[in-house]
């Protein structure tokens, strides 16, 4: 073929592959173009899952009539003129590229009524240019997506998936802007409608956290604000006891625009350090703004990244501030206010479980060590002269940190056992067992907790309700926006449902479809698992170390954790030996 011009069409095409990728997309730039209109009314409207139909109407500044024609052309922007501009943008917009993508690829309709301009224009998608009734603003309207591009078409997730990411978009955006009212119509029915709030930037923001994360983090979230150099660092973060199996309640904002960058997960992450379980990340919303001289935000079509002039400032205000918000060093001294914590027991007193139904800490007598004391005398210390009765994972001689058991075997081995990993895989291994002879045994709960969800997250757990009531835990429908539950296993013991709840969630989003349903059930059993044995560290006593033992012996499995890490270390005496160079 020789070489010739694209024709626009097909070059607009090209560019809508980078821009708009999915509904969610098309709604991402018509809404931050409302922004960059002054908008403070934005309403949304989509008819399955924008796949049909997508409206946005604004009270913004509007489009003169003779710009209109202009504005669906490539290349064409009222945001920058000059290449200084380039590096100095203070909008979302810039390129020009929205509205010529979405047209080459959908049915646009645009109709706009300029503030100083008596009434409004609309073109139509066949470009005719007419009068049209609008009061105020623009109204943009695009009907079947991808019927130009029918490939890309295949490339959507279910229709699920898509509305969840309309509403993560929409979500997303409101919580930077807590002065404009945001409502989104889906199929009709008004899904959300987020109005505008009162205040201050950081105090106006508090309402929406719930929207988007959930009520825990509204409640317990940290706020933090700080400022140096001309950065400005505002925003919430989870305190060290709230946390979630992923990054994904990690969002952040640059001068307004929500964006990724590992490496400030990266420092979110270290400015917590071990004060999170393993494997547990924090929740954060950050906004970040800066002069816009200092971010090129020209790096990346759909701008999710940019890159900031002097990443090291930002990285060590951030650090600073999370670690400030937490007070310092008292983050890991703090006790949870959501899991139980157990008061240190004293070797006189007998242990009383705060969870009845705890199963590696309440077996019964039988299964107890024979050689253990009565669990009533005082037990200081273990009775050295006592021979050792031969369990592979050996009598119990003490706590470290309140965290490792400490035994001895009868050939005079060291073990170690991670006691948090080993009840962890215990309770999994439980389930897992009542759970293939057909019966998880469940426990009603005497208060049901209600747990306010997104509508596409009610719809999704409701969708599973069938499968978590095999797997013992009871939800109900509760409104379009939340549920009930009713009952959780009892091998769980006393726990809060909602974190739990909520990671489950995760897990079902995450899931692609391609997984088996028994595959996405046995990870969500390793969910609740985890639920369970996250608690702060315990004392036990040598009657509950030893009980905890025996179980480990008779659970297949039980020297892993459900995470793949030892639970326990055995040294050899002769390895004892070695380190003291006896041998
Ligand atoms: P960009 O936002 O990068 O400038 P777009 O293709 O998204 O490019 O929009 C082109 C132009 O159309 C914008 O620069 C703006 O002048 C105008 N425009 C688009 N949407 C709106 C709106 N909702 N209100 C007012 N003007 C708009
Ligand atoms: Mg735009």
């Amino acid at each position: 073929m020789p070489i010739r011009l694209l024709p626009d069409t097909l070059a607009n095409q090209i560019a809508a592959g980078e821009v708009i990728e999915r509904p969610a997309s098309v709604l991402k730039e018509l809404v931050e173009n409302s922004l960059d209109a002054g908008a403070t009314h934005i309403r949304l409207e989509t008819v399955n899952a924008g796949l049909t139909r997508m409206v946005v109407h604004d009270d913004g500044s509007g489009i003169p009539k003779d710009e209109l024609k202009l504005a669906l052309q490539r290349h064409a922007t009222s945001k920058i003129a000059t290449t200084a501009d380039l590096f100095h943008i203070h909008t979302f917009g810039f390129r020009g590229e929205a509205l010529p993508s979405i047209a080459a690829v959908a049915r646009l309709t645009l109709t706009s009524k300029h503030v100083d301009a008596s009434e409004a224009w609309q073109i139509t998608p066949d470009g005719a240019l007419k009068p049209a009734a609008l009061p105020k603003g623009t109204k943009i309207e695009v009907d079947d997506l991808f019927y130009a591009t029918p490939a890309r078409r295949k490339f959507l997730k279910s229709e699920r998936s898509e509305r969840m990411a309309i509403e993560d978009t929409l979500l997303r955006i409101a919580l930077a802007h807590p002065h404009v009212t945001f409502t989104l119509h889906e199929d009709n029915a008004e899904s959300w409608h987020i109005p505008a709030a009162q205040g201050d930037f950081l105090t106006a923001t508090a309402p929406r956290l719930s929207h988007l994360i959930d009520t825990d983090f509204a409640r317990q979230a940290l706020p933090i604000h700080v400022e140096r150099d001309g950065i400005t660092l505002t925003g919430y973060v989870s305190p060290a006891t709230l946390h979630t199996s992923n990054a994904r309640h990690q969002y952040v904002y640059v001068n307004g625009r929500p964006i990724k960058d590992r490496s400030l997960h990266v420092a979110l992450k270290n400015a917590y350090a071990d004060r999170l379980p393993a494997g547990r990340h924090p929740l954060a919303v950050l906004f970040i703004t800066l002069p816009p001289e200092d971010v090129d935000v020209n790096v990346h079509p759909a701008k999710a990244e940019v890159r900031f002039r002097d990443s090291h400032a930002l990285y060590g205000l951030l650090f600073a501030a999370v670690r400030q918000a937490n007070g310092n060093g008292a983050m890991a001294a703090a006790p949870s206010p959501r899991l139980p914590m157990v008061e240190t027991v004293h070797a006189h007193t007998p242990y009383q479980p705060p969870t009845p139904t705890s199963l590696a800490f309440q077996a019964p007598p039988a299964k107890l060590w024979k050689g253990d004391e009565p669990v009533s005398a005082p037990v200081p210390l273990a009775d050295s002269s006592a021979p050792l009765p031969d369990h592979p994972l050996g009598a119990a001689l003490g706590q470290i940190a309140n965290t490792y058991i400490v035994a001895e075997k009868a050939d005079g081995a060291l073990v170690v056992v991670d006691q948090h990993a080993a009840h962890e895989r215990l309770v999994y291994e439980g389930l897992k067992n009542q759970s293939a002879s057909g019966h998880i045994a469940r426990q009603a709960l005497l208060i049901p907790i209600t747990i306010p969800l997104s509508p596409a997250q009610t719809h999704l757990i409701l969708g599973h309700a069938a499968e978590l009531d095999k797997l013992g835990l009871e939800i109900e429908p509760h409104g379009p926006a939340s549920i009930v539950v009713t009952a959780v296993p009892q091998l769980l013991g006393n726990i809060d449902p909602t974190p739990l709840i909520r990671d489950i969630l995760t897990d079902l989003a995450e899931q692609s479809t391609r997984t088996t349903l028994a595959s996405r059930m046995e990870h969500v059993l390793a969910t609740m698992a985890c639920h369970h044995s996250i608690r702060a560290n315990r004392r036990l006593s040598l009657a509950e170390m030893n009980t905890l033992l025996r179980h480990m012996e008779e659970t297949p499995n039980s020297l892993t954790c459900n995470h793949g890490r030892p639970t326990t270390v055995t040294i050899s005496l002769m390895a004892l030996e070695r380190l003291f160079d006896r041998r």
